[in-house]
């Protein structure tokens, strides 16, 4: 590909200068720096549908969804509705409200958790979640498996994925905490095991098990780039009961995406607990965490384990969650559509890679694929050590190159794409014309 065929992206160029100077590397979340693919980051005017407009004024096809809230693609008429309703009416009031109670409604009949408390973010949500678990068992310690992200709390930040993977320079792989920040004497009662080994981590919990008060884990990863669980993991993650740890499943990506009832629903998991985000605000920020009546009513005010927050229950973002949870609950069938194009996604890289030369292999489930740029059949990445054998100088080349031609791939190889609702034959078309000429100019063919 040669320059002349880019598009404009100096007007983005220009932001990321004037944003460097006043904020840490230019953006509010690591990822979104193109550290790993190089280039400025393309500064996001509107987006509408399937699209992305940047400042330059180019047109993407968007395979972020703001990194997962957007099932139903951008500015979804019933979703914006909901918000002007909202917004007519004040924006916080620091006081109970009747969208709070009928959001928690639909997420408590749509997935069987009993109970639920809203917070502003994943991160909120995982951290309270685990508080809850060690406030309940009276225990301390805490099992993560290596390359999950569960937000940045600090005790999370151990062995973690998603930007930690992508922009960190070899903390990864020690046991030590992913940041800097992190005290090691916190760290220490993050215990890691690996993911899809059933067998380190029945051995982990026989030796540890009754100081564990939770094993939090993403039911399919998104943060290591899509890692898909076997039925022999979930076996053991359900073990971790007989020892009396609760059973965390962060659904903060997976919620309400990989079915109306979650990767719990589709792989029929029985947390004791679930952490929420993305979906279910709808594009505004929002998490959640719920699941069994007696543990989630040791939160305060009903029990001893504090938790609060100014601004949790917004009504603008619980108008814009139950809004988006209406259209999924009402149109059922968007599911089955995710999902088709998502696997002639997978099977058109494939031949297109094939084509060119180029290795390639394709872990997909619903509307959630990362194509990991390398030689081994596909499905068989199932941890983050099988990820981290990619080839990300091809990846970033091929980002580039994707880039160039208008579509808006995630920015690094260790993280999912989402498709969404407003995905169709179009962008597909279009998605794989210009794959094919990126595995093209990557084969050298
Ligand atoms: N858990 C998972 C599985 C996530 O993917 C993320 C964010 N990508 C989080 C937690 C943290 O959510 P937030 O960025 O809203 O704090």
């Amino acid at each position: 590909m040669t320059t002349e065929t880019l598009p404009s992206s100096a007007q983005s160029a220009a932001l990321f200068a004037r944003a460097r100077a006043v904020t840490p590397g230019g953006v509010n979340s690591p990822v979104r720096a193109f550290k790993s693919v190089g280039g400025s980051p393309r500064f996001i005017r509107e987006a509408h549908g399937a699209y992305l407009t940047d400042v330059d004024g180019n047109r993407l096809v968007d395979y972020i969804g703001s990194w997962g809230p957007m099932i139903l693609g951008h500015d979804h008429p019933a979703v914006r509705q909901a918000i002007s309703e909202a917004l007519a009416g004040g924006t916080s009031f620091g006081a109970p409200g009747e969208r709070e109670v009928r959001l928690a409604e639909a997420v408590t009949r749509i997935t069987g958790a009993e109970r639920v408390r809203f917070v502003n973010s994943g991160t909120e949500a995982t951290m309270s979640a685990l508080r809850l678990a060690r406030g309940f068992t009276g225990r301390k310690f805490i099992v993560k498996f290596r390359g999950n992200y569960h937000g940045h709390a600090d005790g999370l930040l151990v062995e973690a994925g998603s930007g930690l993977l992508t922009n960190a320079e070899g903390t990864l792989g020690t046991s030590a905490p992913s940041s800097a920040g992190v005290p090691g004497e916190y760290a220490q009662l993050t215990l890691v095991s690996e993911y899809n080994d059933p067998a380190a981590l029945d051995a982990l919990m026989a030796e540890r098990g009754h100081e564990v008060a939770a094993v939090i884990f993403e039911p399919v990863v998104g943060n290591a780039g899509v890692l898909i669980p076997t039925p022999e993991f979930l076996a053991a993650l359900h073990r971790v009961r007989e020892r009396g740890a609760l059973l965390i499943a962060d659904e903060v990506m997976t919620g309400f995406r990989l079915s109306l009832r979650g990767a719990t629903g589709l792989l029929g998991l029985t947390p004791d607990l679930i952490c929420w985000g993305k979906i279910i605000g709808g594009g505004l920020p929002v998490g959640a965490y719920g699941g069994r009546a007696d543990v989630m009513d040791f939160v305060s005010p009903q029990g001893p384990v504090y938790q609060a927050g100014t601004l949790s229950g917004n009504p603008l973002a619980m108008a814009a969650g139950l809004a988006t949870l209406e259209v999924l609950e009402g149109t059922p069938e968007v599911y089955t559509r995710l999902e088709s194009y998502t696997s002639e996604l997978a099977a058109g890289l494939k031949a297109a890679a094939r084509e060119a030369g180029v290795p390639l292999s394709v872990n997909h489930i619903g509307s959630m694929l990362t194509a990991f740029h390398q030689e081994a059949p596909d499905g068989s990445i199932r941890t983050y050590a099988d990820a981290a054998r990619s080839d990300t100088a091809a990846f970033a080349a091929w980002f580039q190159s994707m880039l160039g031609q208008g579509i808006y791939w995630a920015p690094s190889q260790f993280e999912s794409i989402f498709v969404s609702a407003a995905h169709t034959d179009t962008e597909l078309n279009a998605t794989l014309g210009a794959a094919r000429t990126a595995y093209r100019s990557l084969g050298g063919t």
